[in-house]
């Protein structure tokens, strides 16, 4: 069982996590994927979880102390724990690295919003900082999602292991090659689009060397 402890101050923004593959992962007992709301680890009336940057400039940034309560309460004993902050600034998430994940217990991941979270929390309290791209969003809750979901399809179960053998980046940046379906032709904006002949001729060696010669490279802009 992979086990993933989310903290966020938005816990209403997971509803993905409940569809599809990661909903019967979760069912069979595979993965497990909690929520926690930093505001509840927030001592005080008015449960503060930002504040206002030291130095000044805009926005407010997260504060360590929910966030370091909230990790001492949720962190498993005696088991493999992996603490992760999700941050623009952090190095960039690939497959390599969802793979190298599959030998936690437990994944915790930390959402930052605003202007960011308290450095001390990236320095003291997580083990690595990760971005899943260079541009910045609004929230963690996405990439803590991406990490979930990639992590989750590696899961022995919760995919079948054929699906997994030929994606892409399973070995290396090799891509996968294109897929088609019925029907068979369409037309597509006034001209007649067909599924490539050799993927309808049962011809498995030949159909394996087509599928070679059309797996993209990796590009980047
Ligand atoms: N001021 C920060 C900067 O310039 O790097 C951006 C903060 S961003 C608006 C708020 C939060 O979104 C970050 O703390 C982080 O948790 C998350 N975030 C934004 N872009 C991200 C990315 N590419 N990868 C991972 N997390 C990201």
């Amino acid at each position: 069982m992979k086990r993933f402890d989310i903290l966020t101050i938005f816990p209403d923004a997971f509803s993905y996590l409940s569809q599809s593959i990661l909903f019967n992962a979760q069912k069979k007992g595979l993965v497990k994927i909690n929520i926690h709301n930093i505001r509840d680890y927030s001592k005080g009336k008015r449960k503060k979880v930002d504040d206002k940057p030291y130095g000044g400039g805009a926005g407010m940034v997260l504060k360590v102390e929910p966030i370091q309560n909230a990790v001492k309460k949720i962190k498993l004993k005696n088991k493999k724990s992996r603490v992760i902050l999700l941050s623009a600034k952090g190095k960039i998430y690939n497959q390599k690295k969802a793979k190298s994940f599959l030998k936690y217990d437990q994944i915790i991941l930390i959402c930052g919003r605003y202007e960011g979270v308290d450095e001390r929390v990236a320095k003291y309290i997580a083990d690595e900082e990760l971005s899943i791209g260079e541009y910045v969003l609004s929230g963690g809750e996405l990439p803590a999602m991406v990490v979930v979901d990639s992590v989750s399809r590696l899961v022995p179960g919760v995919i079948n292991k054929e699906s997994l053998k030929e994606e892409s980046f399973s070995s290396g940046n090799n891509l996968e090659y294109p897929q088609y379906t019925k029907p068979e032709t369409l037309e597509i904006e006034g001209k007649i689009r067909k599924v490539p002949k050799v993927l309808l001729s049962g011809n498995h060696k030949e159909i394996k060397k087509w599928r070679e010669k059309h797996s993209k490279k990796l590009t980047k802009f």
